[in-house]
């Protein structure tokens, strides 16, 4: 088994939607969930690839691999019980332990009150909150067995407050997820464990990508360039946010380096939320 040096090395961290869409879209096909997988391996940590998709996950074992990093991919639907049981099984199965959870999984549905489906709602709480208590709840007797573990959540700055559209559904499970990162922070840290959540900003993925074509009379016509420079213009730090910001917030949060850190939370946005 290859490993590289680094502040995890040694480590083994499950990320959950560690797969992407095909870069048909244009960025690379690169997720949060997939920086994050490459950015932890490259830090030195073994990686169980957790995707929807195997294909996708297979996509970025690959990738980790052709680094000298060690991954193997899972394919499971982080809102079924039995297939994230399976799951991580499957990854303390291949490598023995598990030190890291990084629950990705998100997804996104537009609306506002009065225009949001009642299936939009019930799928968006469905997901959103299930992709961070299942895997929580079923990493967590391991975690408590061994008396460590770390667990980061991928919020948004969108659960902080309305970012100027109408994502009610959305903004209101990313908020759930800031109050279920600090009551778990308080539960597990008697048992040695950290919970963190990071909120990003605006950053440029498949996801955000796939709400633009869905909002657009003409998808085919979107000038990508001449959209990155209207966001970039709203960030004080004057960019589009990539996966890698977050895969970086990720790292640290992971590493020792965070070791007194706990129940809180990272703004990675470039400074979008200090602005009224
Ligand atoms: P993404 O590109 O769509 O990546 C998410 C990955 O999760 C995809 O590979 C997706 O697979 C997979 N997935 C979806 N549902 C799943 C399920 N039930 N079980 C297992 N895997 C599943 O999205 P992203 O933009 O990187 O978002 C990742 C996280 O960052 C989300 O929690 C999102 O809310 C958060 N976030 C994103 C932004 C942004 O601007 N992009 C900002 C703030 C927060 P498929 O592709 O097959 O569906």
């Amino acid at each position: 088994m290859t490993r590289l040096a680094g502040k995890l090395a040694g480590k083994i961290a499950l990320v959950t939607g560690a797969g992407s869409m095909t870069s048909s879209m244009g960025n690379g096909g690169m997720g949060n969930g997939k920086a994050t997988a490459i950015r932890l391996a490259r830090d030195g940590a073994a990686i169980c690839a957790l995707d929807l998709n195997l294909e996708a996950a297979e996509e970025t074992c690959t990738l980790i691999r052709a680094e000298g990093g060690t991954a193997h991919a899972v394919a499971a639907d982080v809102t079924r019980e039995d297939e994230v049981i399976a799951a991580i099984a499957k990854c303390l199965e291949t490598f023995g332990r598990i030190d890291i959870l990084q629950n990705n999984v998100g997804i996104l549905r537009t609306g506002g009150a009065m225009d949001s489906t009642v299936e939009d709602w019930d799928l968006m709480v469905h997901v959103n909150m299930k992709a961070v208590f299942l895997p929580t709840k079923h990493a967590l007797p391991h975690f408590v067995e061994r008396g460590a573990g770390v667990i980061t959540n991928i919020s948004s700055i969108a659960g902080l407050r309305y970012l100027g559209t109408p994502y009610i559904g959305y903004n209101a499970t990313k908020g759930s997820i800031i109050s279920f990162t600090r009551n778990l922070a308080a539960e597990v840290a008697p048992h040695g464990i950290r919970a963190n959540a990071i909120l990003p900003g605006f950053v440029d993925t498949p996801m955000a990508r796939e709400v633009t074509i869905q909002k657009s009379d003409t998808p085919d016509a979107i000038d990508w360039d001449a959209l990155d420079q209207q966001r970039a213009a709203r960030i004080p730090l004057g960019r589009v946010g990539t996966p890698w910001d977050v895969a970086n917030a990720a790292a640290f949060l992971a590493s020792d380096d965070a070791s007194y850190i706990t129940g809180t939370e990272i703004t990675v946005d470039g400074g979008v939320s200090c602005r009224v």
